[in-house]
């Protein structure tokens, strides 16, 4: 419903049409504004997508949604609800083998798995309150989340293997943020809080919850696919009838009124030359500073559930991890942890008897350049013998088993796609100084120049690099050029 419609149609450019874009012409189109939605893809939805190459459809983008405990309504979660797209709660279970790829005892894998949690929390309990007494100042840096765990776990009565175990156990951190914990700056842990509620994760896909945010946009919008933009114009003061100017790689110009870029970080990171005047020097520090990730998720699918003895009961642990694995020398010599998630636990029609293998910093880079571009069967060999070591280790694996071969791998290749700026999602890194800076700088934008930005790294704090951090990013983008035809900025 349209409200308040702004006078002379206001036009507004959008670059980009994932989540954050989306989502920004929707508000925009609900106060009257004219959108143009401009995409390099041939696709709405960005870093939401799925892939039909396992023969059912899964996402090769996100599955989590990381609610609030604060009590306020988490937007993407309304959605899926609102759109009857199944969400699974794993159980508590968890397979942990240790470096000679022997499973811990059930009490033990439980116990560490609840300390390292509970010391988690005072990371970013501690984070929190030097924010709040001198915005971080106290922790030096340098200082990551992986050293206020090793400092922990050296204060806990526990044997030297149980300690050693646990700093190991730190290192699934990387697979939330996409980097090695040792590179997660603890002076900004809590910005990476997200999000203290429940924790679920899509048993289908996000095409629903996609289709639903996409909808008004689709109906009311212009929508430009397969449009590169290259360039961006823009005055350099506000003043009346003044345009951005917006050329595509085809040589097009188009001219808005405000124009707002969703282009992801990593995209602004390797295009600063893009915009003419150059941007002001704090928003192209700010966009500097900031580091983007590389999360990876490797598929595996079997003729069937193998590890499972009773597919009708959800029994078998959620989340296995094998931790610094000292006995794939030949493919894995660096020792990076691997882990999965078991897609055999959903509820039927989801059901698959899949591995999901979550990958992230040095591993996900080595994976992605050593398939990308290879024939389908080279790829598949290549992964086969890389993920062997490990799901091999599961109960009820026999080498000789049909059942155990893998059926279909499909790997995602993020670090290669350049309009997700190859890499997968912002994070806050040791050597940042001011990370909160500058997330607001991006969220300011310039308005000056009729010039925004959203998107994940343009987010509320703690929903940085989430689809709901992106949802509402646009959301407040738009908020903020509504403020400016009604003569008030609003605030968040
Ligand atoms: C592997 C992976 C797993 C993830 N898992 C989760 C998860 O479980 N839960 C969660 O909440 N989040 C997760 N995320 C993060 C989440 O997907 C993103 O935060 C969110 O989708 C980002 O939306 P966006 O609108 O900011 O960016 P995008 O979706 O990237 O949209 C930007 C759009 O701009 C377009 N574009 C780029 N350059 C140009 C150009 N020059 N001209 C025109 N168009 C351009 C792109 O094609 C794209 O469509 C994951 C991300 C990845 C990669």
């Amino acid at each position: 419903m349209n409200h308040n419609p702004v006078e002379k149609r206001q036009h507004i450019g959008i670059i980009g049409a994932g989540v954050s874009g989306l989502r920004c012409a929707d508000i925009l189109l609900s106060h009257g504004f004219s959108v143009t939605i401009i995409e390099a893809r041939n696709r709405l939805g960005g870093r939401i997508c799925q892939s039909d190459e396992l023969g059912y459809t899964v996402d090769i983008g996100p599955n989590w949604i990381h609610t609030w405990d604060s009590g306020e309504v988490h937007p993407i979660w309304k959605l899926a609800l609102e759109t009857g797209t199944p969400l699974h709660h794993w159980n508590e279970r968890q397979l942990i083998y240790n470096s000679v790829g022997v499973s811990l005892p059930d009490d033990e894998a439980g116990k560490l798995s609840s300390l390292l949690w509970e010391i988690i929390g005072e990371a970013f309990e501690s984070s929190a309150a030097a924010n709040k007494r001198d915005n971080g100042r106290s922790i030096p840096r340098e200082e990551s989340m992986y050293d206020f765990v090793k400092r922990r776990a050296g204060e806990q009565a526990l044997d030297s293997n149980e300690r050693e175990l646990l700093i190991q156990m730190s290192e699934m951190w990387g697979a939330y943020v996409g980097e090695p914990v040792w590179k997660q700056s603890l002076r900004f842990a809590w910005m990476e809080e997200c999000c203290g509620g429940e924790e679920m994760f899509v048993e289908s896909n996000y095409s629903a919850i996609l289709n639903r945010i996409s909808q008004p946009a689709r109906e009311q919008a212009k929508i430009l696919l397969n449009t590169e933009v290259v360039s961006v114009c823009t005055p350099e003061r506000r003043s009346p009838r003044q345009k951005v100017e917006l050329t595509t790689s085809e040589g097009n110009i188009h001219r808005f009124d405000e124009v707002v870029m969703t282009t992801p970080l990593g995209w602004l990171q390797k295009h600063p030359d893009c915009f003419w005047p150059t941007l002001p020097l704090k928003t192209s520090a700010a966009i500097k500073n900031l580091k983007l990730s590389q999360l990876e998720k490797v598929f595996i699918t079997f003729p069937s559930a193998f590890w499972m003895t009773d597919m009708n009961e959800d029994t078998f642990p959620s989340y296995t991890n094998w931790l610094t694995p000292s006995y794939a020398e030949g493919t894995n010599p660096a020792r990076w942890p691997q882990e999965v998630w078991n897609l055999a636990a959903f509820a039927t029609p989801n059901k698959q008897p899949t591995l999901l293998f979550y990958l992230y910093g040095d591993c996900s880079r080595y994976i992605v350049n050593s398939i990308h571009g290879k024939a389908k069967e080279e790829k598949h060999a290549f992964l086969q013998a890389f993920f062997y070591p490990y799901y091999s280790r599961l109960p009820g694996f026999h080498a000789e088993n049909q059942a155990c071969q893998p059926k279909a791998i499909l790997a995602t290749e993020w670090l290669k796609d350049e309009f997700c700026g190859n890499g997968s999602y912002c994070n806050f890194q040791v050597g940042i100084e001011d990370a909160d800076q500058d997330i607001l700088i991006l969220r300011d934008g310039c308005p000056e120049r009729r010039l925004w930005f959203c998107g994940e790294h343009a987010a509320p704090f703690e929903e940085c690099g989430t689809v709901a951090g992106a949802y509402l990013s646009g959301e407040s983008a738009a908020k903020k050029i509504v403020g400016v035809y009604e003569g008030t900025m609003q605030d968040e």
